[in-house]
């Protein structure tokens, strides 16, 4: 039985006090153990969201970390770096990486090995754009992504991969998959795994929705059978928001 996830992607939002603050009112709701509740605040207060959340069932991610294990790489972050603060988790191939860090599949795909390598967990993040919905050629990018990203992965590295399916066209749009959309891709998402591997491990690997997920919309994509929870963006910055869709899950 797959667990539920709801993971808040805080983006390049909040200071250090407002990190705070709102850790401290995320620690004040109770959540059901049915789901992991994780947090990926900006990396310079990852070493305070990690003390904060110590004792609390809210796990801290990074929002992103570089490929190579060290060296002149001005202005980036490494997996060492990331451990020696207790932060396991990382979130790779965001949209945003995409789009504005030339961040390309094979990137990912060296930045998942180093990641995996390290014993981390990586939220990998992919989906097509507007463009390739409307050509209705949306099935046959996600499958490239997950190809060139993952696939060479041997079986036993994909217990520590949490996928994000996140088509482009909904992230911070305020348009969302219906509910069918997103089913009907991560069904497609599951059998592409039980192809390449087998259906045991395409059963075992957690598949989040992301793209405008809200109060209003987290149950009905939530409920669908392939849908394992959530990468939320915007709303996971606000506490009643962000619990409110927790509890939806
Ligand atoms: C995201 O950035 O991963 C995301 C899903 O954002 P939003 O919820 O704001 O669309």
């Amino acid at each position: 039985m797959r667990k539920k996830i709801v993971a808040g992607n805080w983006k390049m939002n909040n200071n250090k006090q407002e990190t705070a603050e709102l850790i401290e009112s995320l620690k004040l709701l109770s959540f059901s153990t049915d789901v992991r509740v994780m947090i990926a605040p900006a990396h310079t207060h990852l070493v305070q969201a990690e003390k904060l959340t110590q004792g609390a069932t809210i796990e801290v991610l990074a929002q992103n970390m570089n490929a190579a294990e060290s060296g002149a790489y001005t202005g980036e972050i490494s997996a060492r770096m990331l451990q020696s603060i207790n932060i396991n988790k990382v979130i790779l191939g965001h949209s945003e990486r995409r789009a504005y860090y030339n961040e390309t599949d094979s990137v990912l795909k060296k930045k998942v090995e180093t990641a995996l390598r390290h014993d981390m967990e990586v939220v990998f993040c992919f989906g097509e754009e507007l463009e390739e919905r409307k050509k209705e050629c949306h099935f046959e990018v996600v499958r490239t992504q997950l190809e060139t990203a993952l696939f060479g992965l041997k079986p036993s590295r994909w217990s520590k991969i949490i996928l994000a399916y996140e088509p482009v066209w909904a992230i911070g749009t305020g348009e969302t998959a219906s509910p069918e959309q997103a089913q009907e891709m991560h069904a497609f998402i599951r059998g592409l795994i039980s192809l390449k591997y087998d259906q045991n491990l395409a059963d075992s690997v957690p598949i989040l929705y992301g793209g405008s997920v809200k109060p209003a919309n987290a149950s009905a994509i939530f409920s669908q059978p392939d849908v394992d929870g959530g990468l939320i963006g915007g709303s996971a910055l606000n506490v009643e928001d962000f619990a409110s869709i927790i509890q939806s899950v």
